[in-house]
């Protein structure tokens, strides 16, 4: 009994080798019929033995291409046609674009098959690829995924590319950047200081070149990195010195499981996410008795971030090496370099020499960074093999997220599906911002979308709060800390209302003040602050967020009497002219007041021993965690929460100082702060469920980054019976703020139909 059936798949079915495996699955079932790409997802029909139609059917939901994601399967029962024979491919059609890109994936092991055998054409091909692998986010231009419309258009077909990739039968069957060595891109290695080629493998000069100690510029998938020899001090420094990068960790790419395992101690977790397609930079613990890296790379970090190769070229680079230090390509705070032109503008003073190739890249995206902990993988960073996948808002409605002024990624809403942008960096920077404006049209226009409103963070002076006013659009403003609670519930499709122990720097708040240290309850549409950190004047404003000793003479000045303050200043080597900064901000000038977590951490690390500036974000923070892990003993100090909702630090700086005056050592003052703010959590969470009646608990804000405040804090809050939601799709810090505010808008647009 013969029936026919209409398909329609919606996900990420394109540039996955969808078409193919539909295909094959249909000879093999002898069904007829066709399959078509299309910007509204993938179309079939098929007909043949009743049996063979549900086979199909429950194949292609349970056992799917590797890279492809079903979302939606519509499945309606047609007429038969007389005279049909044999199954094809049909030509791609356009419509409403509801089709997904795939991100950039890493090589497969059957590619890296074909790479070490001499017998196959792709033998030490660097862009071998097929259609369960290899780049796509960063090098589409438009969709449908054709190669015309992505960077691959540059390099016509071969005899031989052109048989794979029209042989339904073959892994590259229209795998649209198919390459090979006769028709495909190739490696150069020029010298940065002459611009001129250099003759001879590129591979084997860039591998002799790295081994004297000299700095590479590697083009990589998303953009190009930074590479030396980790094991070079002098190199380590030099390309510090360079990038104007200090004490930030710089990322290691290590040739296989086996050589991370040298540096790193990896659980079973930490493997599969270091060797996933998504391939991710993974943070670390560093191996005991390891081989050690340069002191340079991380220095005082427990943890180091690790991630193997992701590229063909990146494995061939690889194969004369352990590790490489692989750190993006830009100048200090600039965005990473991925255009040609401009990467050799901009990192030519930096490198000595560009491994380089001539496929082009279409938009950069930054790598991922992921760190398992409280029993999940968590992103830290959510940009290259992750993005541009949708995560669900709970609403409909079209809208775009601006994100926040620091670690930035925006967010397009597009019929309940959440489009966060690829990493994007510090808005502060003139070149990032542009980057940033380009991104949202590019978005806009791939995905198809009209924004209805425009939602941005309320703080006057980000900058996307200009974007935003200029944009035309209908306008939303959100509380940051809101959009941070937000994020949680986006993530975990979470409607009701829940307790959100936000521990984050600083956001803007309702009063005008700088918030960071917040007892929220809210939902998506509203939020009320229980309670929070008492506030305390950040000396010299943005200064204060740079020189921790700052916030260290903020908290301390409320905690003792005025005239103790000499003799601390002495103990604490604050700097010589503190007292006339402490008449100032007594004074209100240039003394905004802050209830930020993050600043709390900053003073007490600077009593603990951090001296001199910050130089990266949360810097004073992670020398604060990095001694609490050494602590081996007990005891906390006292933080006390008033009727008024107010948590006051003043005994608790009291006490810190009683130690520092008292020769106590920095793990045990630090393991101490640790201590009191993990049971100050546990506290607030007690006191405001009971108050509330409210069990969920979302965690958020860039302080929960502290893995010695996450792991110590989650167990006990899950032990009370609580249930727990910290973010793991989204960064805890501001790169998850736009998720939220897609969420929070979603919501208001909502509310408006109704
Ligand atoms: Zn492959
Ligand atoms: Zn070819
Ligand atoms: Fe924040």
């Amino acid at each position: 009994m013969k029936e026919r059936y209409s398909l329609h798949a919606q996900g990420i079915v394109q540039g996955v080798g969808f078409r193919p495996f539909v295909f094959n699955l249909a000879e093999r079932l002898g069904l007829s019929g066709w399959v078509l790409n299309s910007s509204a997802g993938v179309f079939m029909e098929i007909q043949g033995d009743a049996a063979a139609c549900a086979e199909f059917r429950h194949i292609l939901q349970s056992q799917p291409p590797p890279l492809a994601r079903i979302d939606c399967l519509i499945c309606t029962q047609i007429p038969i046609l007389a005279n049909e024979s044999g199954f094809h491919i049909k030509e791609s059609a356009t419509g409403v674009r509801q089709t997904l890109i795939s991100a950039d994936m890493a090589v497969c092991q059957d590619c890296l098959t074909d790479l070490a055998d001499p017998h196959s054409r792709m033998y030490r091909y660097p862009f071998v690829n097929c259609t369960n692998c290899g780049p796509r986010f960063t090098i589409i231009g438009d969709i449908p995924y054709d190669r015309a419309n992505t960077t691959m258009k540059d390099f016509p077909l071969c005899d031989d590319c052109a048989r794979d990739f029209a042989d339904p039968h073959n892994r590259r069957f229209h795998a649209q950047p198919i390459a090979c060595p006769a028709c495909g891109p190739h490696l150069s290695f020029i010298q940065a200081k002459t611009g001129k080629l250099i003759a001879g493998d590129p591979l084997q000069l860039a591998a002799s070149w790295l081994r004297q100690g000299k700095i590479l510029a590697v083009k990589g998938l998303g953009g190009y990195h930074l590479a030396c020899d980790p094991f070079n001090q002098e190199a380590v420094c030099l390309l510090r010195q360079r990038k104007n990068r200090y004490d930030k960790p710089l990322a290691l790419m290590a040739a296989s499981l086996t050589a991370a395992e040298k540096i790193c101690i990896f659980n079973n977790n930490e493997k599969d996410l270091l060797l996933s397609r998504r391939r991710p930079i993974v943070l670390a613990l560093r191996r005991p008795q390891g081989l050690a890296v340069a002191e340079a790379v991380a220095p005082g970090n427990r943890r180091l971030g690790i991630f193997l190769p992701y590229t063909p070229m990146h494995h061939l680079l690889l194969q004369s090496f352990d590790a490489l230090v692989m750190t993006s390509g830009n100048l200090s705070d600039e965005p990473i370099a991925w255009e040609d032109e401009d990467a050799f503008y901009r990192l030519s003073a930096l490198a000595d020499a560009f491994l380089t190739h001539n496929r082009r890249i279409y938009r950069r995206c930054d790598d991922s960074v992921a760190v398992w902990a409280a029993g999940a993988p968590r992103l830290l960073r959510r940009s290259r093999g992750y993005v541009p996948e949708p995560l669900p808002v709970a609403d409909q409605g079209d809208l775009l997220a601006l994100g926040g002024q620091q670690s930035n990624t925006f967010c397009l809403l597009r019929q309940g599906q959440g489009f966060v942008s690829q990493h994007i960096g510090d808005l502060d920077d003139v070149a990032t911002y542009e980057d940033f404006r380009r991104q949202i049209q590019d978005f806009c226009r791939i995905f198809e979308v009209k924004p209805q409103i425009v939602v941005y963070d309320k703080h006057p002076q980000y900058v996307t709060t200009r974007y935003a006013q200029e944009s035309g659009l209908p306008l939303l403003s959100t509380q940051h800390h809101h959009a941070h609670l937000a994020s949680v519930l986006a993530e975990y499709g979470l409607k009701e209302s829940v307790l959100a122990l936000i521990f984050d720097g600083t956001g803007y708040g309702d009063d005008g003040a700088l918030w960071g240290g917040e007892v929220l309850l809210g939902d998506r549409s509203h939020y009320t602050r229980l309670a929070h950190l008492a506030y305390t004047p950040l000396p010299g404003g943005e200064m204060a967020i740079r020189q921790p000793w700052r916030m260290a003479m903020s908290y301390l000045s409320a905690a003792i009497p005025e005239q103790e303050l000499d003799g601390v200043a002495e103990i604490c080597h604050w700097p010589r002219p503190w007292s006339l900064l402490w008449q100032a901000t007594k004074g209100g000038v240039n003394a905004p007041l802050s209830s930020g977590m993050g600043r709390l951490f900053d003073a007490a690390a600077a009593i603990a021993g951090f001296s001199g500036q910050i130089r990266y974000q949360g810097q004073a923070a992670i020398f604060l965690e990095h001694l609490a892990w050494q602590d081996q003993s007990q005891g906390a100090y006292v933080l006390t929460l008033t009727k008024q909702g107010l948590i006051d630090w003043r005994p608790m700086f009291q006490e810190m100082l009683r130690d520092k005056r008292q020769g106590v050592s920095p793990p045990v003052m630090a393991g101490r702060f640790h201590r009191s703010i993990a049971n100050l959590a546990v506290e607030l969470a007690i006191c405001f469920s009971r108050e509330t009646g409210v069990r969920r608990l979302a965690l958020s804000g860039g302080c929960w980054q502290n893995l010695w405040l996450l792991e110590h804090v989650y167990p006990r809050l899950q032990k009370l019976g609580f249930s727990v939601y910290a973010n793991r799709a989204v960064p805890v810090n501001d790169g998850g703020l736009a998720l939220g505010q897609a969420a929070i808008g979603a919501a208001y647009l909502a509310g408006n139909r109704e």
